[in-house]
């Protein structure tokens, strides 16, 4: 079993319900068990003219093998009608894997840890919500470490309801 980190963003047709949504799905994964979701944090998209982003993070607990894992991400990602139009293109649900235990994976269709983690603030702040500040990444550099680098500059927290 692996503690597995996933990344969850939108910024079209309701967000939060959107991101509520997928919670529910990723509840419902098998050989899984969901085991934390952070807060909801509100930012601007990374390129102008999008609305802004509403992400947050989920922790889980499977025996999925990655792939088996991205495939089921991208069925509740199709399933919340999920159109690839253009690369970093406004989106209804985007779930990438952050982590999956300390493996490093290369292939093709999936690479973890996911590449731009560290700089982003609206992946890393949630993912301290749920994991230790002295989790380490691939290169050495712990959670901590990228946070101190990664200043919280442009989120907003929600509140939960
Ligand atoms: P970014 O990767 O910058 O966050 P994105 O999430 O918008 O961009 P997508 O269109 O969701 O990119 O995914 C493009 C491809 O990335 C997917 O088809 C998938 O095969 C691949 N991919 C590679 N590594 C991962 C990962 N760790 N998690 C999810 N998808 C990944
Ligand atoms: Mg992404
Ligand atoms: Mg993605």
């Amino acid at each position: 079993m692996e503690r597995i980190y996933i990344g969850m963003g939108s910024n079209l047709a309701d967000p939060a319900e959107q991101l509520r949504s997928a919670v529910e799905a990723l509840a419902q994964l098998p050989q899984s068990k969901l085991v934390g979701v952070s807060a909801f944090y509100q930012s601007d998209s990374l390129l102008p003219g999008q609305p802004r982003y509403t992400n947050a993070v989920a922790a889980l607990d499977s025996t999925l093998a990655p792939l088996d894992l991205l495939d089921a991400l991208q069925a509740i990602e199709n399933g919340q009608g999920r159109e690839r139009l253009e690369r970093w293109g406004p989106r209804t649900l985007d779930l990438d894997i952050l982590l999956f235990g300390d493996q490093v994976i290369d292939e093709a269709r999936l690479k973890v840890p996911h590449y731009h983690m560290q700089e982003r603030a609206f992946v890393l702040y949630p993912l301290a919500e749920l994991a230790p500040a002295d989790l380490h990444l691939a290169d050495g550099r712990t959670l901590r470490e990228l946070l101190a680098a990664c200043p919280f500059v442009g989120l907003e927290r929600l509140s939960q309801d």
